[in-house]
């Protein structure tokens, strides 16, 4: 079968290659893929800035947002050939930290956690692979090949629930949100947030196309330019860009009690002034949290799985932007203008 691995640390060695069958030691459940999306970090990835290739191998499979059909499965699984699959990218530490041993590996303490297509563990760009079945979650078959988006979705899933969790410390009723960044990650948490009835607003910097059309046709309101010019003390922002800038526009002006949610990776090294003192003073003075939140356990990938089978399935088709065969994955890990979703199309959907 063929699959697209790269050489971590190597800039530019992403490649189409014959690659093993997947072996019955990585899971009873036999899976063929059907679409894996790309993002950020798979292009750090095939630019040599990260990743790390299984133990032993040169090479490592690339792919983390998957989508995927039941070839075979074992008895009393729970799944059955043609179901259609998501792989769940983290997998927990060997020892186990106290939260893998939970099933909480998103919050892994130790570091030792693996993840498919990125840290130890091969990924999803392959015809087929293997796993446990519970290393799987189940999508609607509605959703079909949409489930692609289902890994994003559950990123975002997990950060809406940790800042209603930061929230839930005093009597809540939060009414406006903000989200910052109206990318894939952006665009996936303003659903979330009008799903569950907030007044949604999305700041980007790009003032016409896609962008915008997909945030007003999910009755949000989309908006350039700082935060303070458009809305008055938000409830929850969920920063999706990582930009320092942004993010400290966020703090600066969530509202009292209210709860800044940091999703996006920056680059280290740049630097920015700001009132540490007032920063401070006003986090302190108005009760607010900022709280960090990476990855997602089983119970974001169903909170996804719930709040994708409720949306439209034409609005999150518009949201995938670009399907490349894969012969032409060159081409689906050059980021271009226009791009919201980029998705490499593993087989056709039958
Ligand atoms: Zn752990």
């Amino acid at each position: 079968m063929r699959a697209i691995t790269v050489v971590p640390g190597k800039k530019d060695s992403a490649d189409l290659e014959e690659f093993d069958a997947p072996s019955e030691s990585e899971g009873g459940v036999l899976v063929e893929t059907l679409a894996v999306g790309v993002c950020g970090t798979d292009l750090e990835i095939a630019a040599g800035e990260y990743g790390w290739a299984p133990a032993g191998h040169e090479r490592l499979v690339l792919g983390h947002e998957s989508i995927g059909r039941v070839r075979t499965a074992p008895a009393g699984s729970g799944l059955s050939p043609g179901d259609y699959v998501v792989g769940i990218v983290r997998r927990p530490d060997p020892v186990p930290c106290y939260n893998c041993a939970a099933g909480e590996w998103d919050f892994c303490r130790n570091g030792q956690y693996t993840e498919h297509g990125i840290k130890s563990l091969d990924g999803f760009m392959r015809q087929q692979y293997r796993a446990e079945p519970d290393a799987l979650v189940k999508v609607d078959s509605a959703l079909g090949e949409l489930g692609v988006l289902l890994e994003p979705t559950s990123v975002v899933a997990k950060a809406w629930e940790q800042a209603e969790l930061a929230g839930k410390r005093a009597t809540w009723h939060p009414k406006t949100a903000v989200v910052t960044g109206a990318g894939p990650i952006g665009l996936l948490a303003a659903l979330i947030g009008v799903q569950k009835g907030l007044d949604v607003h999305v700041f980007d910097q790009v003032s016409e196309g896609l962008k915008p059309d997909l945030v007003h046709a999910l009755g949000a309101s989309y908006h350039t330019g700082p935060i303070e010019n458009s809305v008055d003390e938000p409830d929850i922002i969920i920063e999706c860009t990582g930009v320092p800038g942004l993010v400290f526009d966020a703090i600066e002006h969530i509202g009292p009690g209210g709860v800044v949610c940091l999703t996006g990776v920056s680059p280290t090294g740049r630097e920015l002034s700001i009132d540490a003192g007032l920063v401070n003073r006003s986090m302190v003075l108005a009760n607010e949290s900022v709280v960090g939140s990476v990855n997602a356990n089983r119970r974001h990938y169903e909170q996804a799985a719930e709040a994708l089978a409720k949306a439209e399935k034409n609005w999150l088709t518009r949201l995938i932007t670009r399907r490349v065969p894969m012969e032409q994955f060159a081409s689906a890990l050059e980021r271009q203008p226009e791009d919201v979703k980029v998705v490499i199309q593993i087989a056709e959907a039958g």
